[in-house]
């Protein structure tokens, strides 16, 4: 049985366990949130031990080089001596400038962050509403906006969405990491097709995804498919319906998946409607966000009607796992950003 030495102290690490359960199941304080290997809260850095490769994927290789790996990912093979990350995972300070009500389940979240100084539409940032207690929320933003975009919806006994439906207010202050993910547009291909599906707040990186491409003259057709269960689920349409009319190769297809055909809308769920209506995308570049299961599916049809592996990016909007065993609960653990 491995052990891993942080601060000094050695704690054994079962077998098969990673090294974020071994230590917050022996009351060690990391910080973490989706517990997948998505959100990059809980990187740390290894002094001593192999790291295994999955523990670093999706860091930047500049992180990676610095032994920097993912304690979520981290099944150790051998004893490792950790610690947690001083600079990497430094916190950006930032500002609410606005709250507003996209329908009723889902508000835009506008945040000043003057010391964050490079961002990709469709990336997503960690908000901190203290130090242990983060979620991720993608950027819906384009930079030229002067300040970020999030899309927030509100799930029944959500900690987080409730939290910043019922109590966030505007000049509040809070925290944020910088931003993290692939999932944004790349300008290499000016030509080639888009395809962009997404679920109820899935709508938030893909709308910076699709301004952005605009924004830098995307050519080839670009096809965005935004599914709700009902109308009401939908949102920004008018302001998706303008684009539309100023750019000929955009094309919206919101869908309603139950409600029956309208003017409006199409009727079905996102995914299908547009599989069935996209049936080789052989050459396409596809981006899905919001729920895993509807993302999961995507990636495999999308694969399965000919789009390559390397041409499929998505988010999938994973709920943040529960503390286990003696984990501190987030009361315990809140304190000040470091
Ligand atoms: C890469 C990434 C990007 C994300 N981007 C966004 C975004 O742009 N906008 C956005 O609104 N969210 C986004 N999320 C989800 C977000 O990080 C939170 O998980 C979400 O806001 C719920 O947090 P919470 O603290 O309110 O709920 P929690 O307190 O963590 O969970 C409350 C309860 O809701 C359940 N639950 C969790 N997710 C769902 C769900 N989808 N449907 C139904 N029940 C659920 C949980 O199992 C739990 O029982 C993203 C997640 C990831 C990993």
């Amino acid at each position: 049985m491995p052990t891993i030495q942080f601060n000094g102290i050695d704690y054994p690490c079962n077998s098969g366990e990673s090294v974020l359960d071994a230590l917050t199941r022996q009351g060690v304080m990391v910080p973490f949130s989706c517990r997948n290997g998505i959100c990059q809260t809980c990187m740390m850095k290894s002094a001593e031990g192999n790291i295994p490769a999955a523990a670093q994927k999706g860091l930047k290789s500049t992180l990676q080089a610095q032994n920097y790996f993912l304690a979520c990912a981290c099944h150790p093979v051998e004893n490792m001596a950790v610690s947690l990350p001083a600079e990497p995972n430094r916190l950006l300070p930032a500002t609410v400038t606005a709250i507003r009500p996209l329908n009723a389940d889902i508000v835009c979240v506008g945040l000043d962050c003057p010391e964050l100084t490079y961002y990709r539409p469709g990336q997503f940032i960690n908000l901190y509403r203290d130090s242990h207690f983060s979620r991720s929320y993608s950027i819906a933003s384009v930079p030229a906006d002067g300040y970020l975009r999030l899309h927030v919806r509100r799930l029944p006994n959500g900690r987080m969405s409730n939290w910043i439906h019922n109590e966030l207010a505007l000049g509040d202050n809070l925290h944020i990491s910088s931003p993290i993910g692939s999932c944004f547009y790349l300008p290499d291909k000016s030509g080639q097709p888009l395809l962009l599906i997404g679920t109820g707040s899935g709508l938030a990186p893909l709308m910076g995804i699709l301004r952005d491409a605009l924004s830098q003259n995307h050519a080839g057709q670009i096809y965005l498919y935004h599914g709700s269960r009902d109308k009401a689920g939908l949102y920004l349409v008018d302001e998706l319906r303008e684009l539309e009319a100023a750019h000929g190769n955009f094309h919206y297809i919101p869908c309603v998946s139950d409600g029956t055909e309208s003017e409006e809308y199409k009727a079905g769920r996102s995914l299908d409607v547009a599989m069935s209506a996209h049936r080789d995308l052989s050459g396409w570049r596809v981006y899905v966000c919001g729920n895993p299961e509807m993302v999961k599916t995507a990636r495999k049809k999308a694969y399965l009607a000919r789009a390559a592996m390397s041409d499929i990016y998505a988010d999938a909007f994973v709920a943040a796992a529960p503390p286990i065993g003696n984990a501190m609960s987030e009361k315990q653990t809140a304190g000040k950003i470091p």
